[in-house]
This record gives C-alpha cells, structure tokens and sequence, in this order.
C-alpha cells in the first residue's frame, strides 16, 4: 500500500530524512516509533503529500506520491492532481484541528459536502453512522470546546473516515490527551484495524503497538534503523539505538 525507496527529504540545509526504506502491505497496521526530530512527522507528511521528497521514491496504493511518471519522465503533479491523491489518505494529528465554528456532526459532513459534492441528506447519514462508530452518538451537536480532548480526538478520526479513505495515518493520536482519555480512542483505532484499515500510526502508546500493530519500525535520524513484528523490536531489539529508546519509554 506505501513503499519508500530511499527517499530523502531536507529543509533547506537540514537534511531530514536521510534514505527511508519501508514498505506498508495492505490492510497492515503499521507502528513508527522514535526520538524527537527523527522524522516521523516529516514522513507521514510526505506521504500525505504535505511536503514534497527531494530523492527516492515513495508510492501509495501503487501510485508515486508527488509526481507523475510519463514516458520514463517524472512531471509534477498539479495542485488539482494533489488534491485528488490526498483525497484517498486521512490523517489525524496530534491536535485535533477540529472546525471550532462546526458541530461534531458538521465538521464530519464537511469533507464530504465541500470535496466530494455528496448532498447534504446523504451525507449527515454516513456522519450520524461514524459518529455512532466512534461511541459519540449522543454528541453530534456539541461543538469542539463542548467535547473532551478524547472526544474530539474520536470526532478528527470519524472526519477522516468520512471521506472513506484508503490509508490512515496516525501522528501521535494520543500523545496529547489526559491519560483517561486514551484509551477511547485507542478502543477506535483498534476497531479500525480490526476491519481491515491500512494505518501508519506514530505513537509512543508501546502496548497499542504491541497488541494491535502487525509491524514496527524504529527510526532515528531519518533512517529505518530496526524493524519486524512488534513483539520481537519491543522484547529482542536488536540494535543499540533501539534499545536505549526502548529503555526510555518502556
Ligand atoms: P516528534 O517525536 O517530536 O514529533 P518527529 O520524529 O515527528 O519528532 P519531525 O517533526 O519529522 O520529527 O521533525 C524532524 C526534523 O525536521 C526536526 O529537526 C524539525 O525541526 C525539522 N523540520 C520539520 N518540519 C520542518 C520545516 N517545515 N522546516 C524546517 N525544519 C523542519
Ligand atoms: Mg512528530
């Protein structure tokens, strides 16, 4: 569903990621673990074509992210080409950059509506089922500030789903919720995968990866330094980066 081939990307004179190899078979949830700074944002960006790679090659669905390939040729793709790829990837991020003027119901409308010209009646119907999906029902007209940090979290994955996506990624879902919170929406992704749903999923949530998650890689300084199944990385890591991350967040 991803492959990566040693793809790099800088800003400016910061090399970032610095030869990425991994590939995301369908239907996987994959875990990506690793320091501050190593670029885990940075690939699930590109990925999400958010940021543009500056060498390698990186494809979703068996399409290359960023350019179109012609004759041998690579040509750019046009905003319109952007819009229509990222169309098939949802992602949710660490904030929940829910519309703060929109009700639950509404902002998981909105895609739909606006992207996917889906009339409205249609549309409310599949929100009202995703919001009933991620146990928030009853919370279909509250507005973001009337909803926990939980909640909107569970609100931001239903608004990806909405747009019925063929990949989910995952930036740190959990990393800023009060700790009672997490595990609701963990409950949601784990159902996720349980039906099949290709996810990269960023997170420091070890017993996530370890229960729910069909692969792992550590990275650090924008290279795979270690990966395999989640169970062998967390219990047998075999490179030293590795276990001194381990040891910190374990
Ligand atoms: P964290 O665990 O803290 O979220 P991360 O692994 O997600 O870290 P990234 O956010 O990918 O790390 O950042 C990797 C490096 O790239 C950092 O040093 C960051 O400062 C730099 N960086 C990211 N985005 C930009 C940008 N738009 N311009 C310049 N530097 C950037
Ligand atoms: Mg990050």
């Amino acid at each position: 569903m991803v492959k990566a081939e040693a793809v790099h990307k800088s800003f400016g004179a910061a090399h970032i990621l610095k030869g990425v190899d991994l590939e995301v078979a369908p239907r996987e949830v994959f875990c990506l673990i690793g320091p501050s700074g190593s670029g885990k944002s940075t690939f699930l960006r590109c990925i999400n074509h958010l940021e543009q790679i500056n060498a390698g090659r990186l494809s979703v669905d068996g399409h290359l992210v960023g350019y179109r390939e012609h004759d041998g040729k690579l040509y750019e793709l046009k905003d319109r080409e952007v819009a229509a790829k990222r169309r098939d990837i949802g992602m949710v991020f660490q904030r929940f950059n829910l519309f703060p003027h929109m009700t639950a119901l509404e902002n998981v409308m909105e895609g739909p509506v606006q992207v996917k010209r889906e009339a409205k009646a249609v549309a409310r119907e599949r929100a009202k089922a995703l919001l009933d999906r991620v146990g928030l029902a009853d919370k279909a007209g509250n507005y973001p500030t009337q909803l926990s940090g939980g909640q909107q979290q569970r609100v931001a994955i239903a608004r990806a789903l909405a747009m019925e996506p063929k990949l989910m990624l995952f930036d740190e879902p959990t990393s800023a919720l009060d700790p009672e919170l997490v595990g609701d929406v963990l409950d949601v992704m784990r159902g996720l995968a349980e039906d099949g749903m290709t996810m990269i999923v960023v997170t420091h949530e070890m017993g996530f990866a370890r229960e729910v998650g069909d692969a792992l890689v550590f990275m650090d300084d924008g290279v795979v330094v270690e990966s395999g199944h989640p169970r062998d990385v967390l219990s047998r890591p075999q490179h030293e980066r590795t276990k001194s991350f381990l040891s910190k967040v374990l």
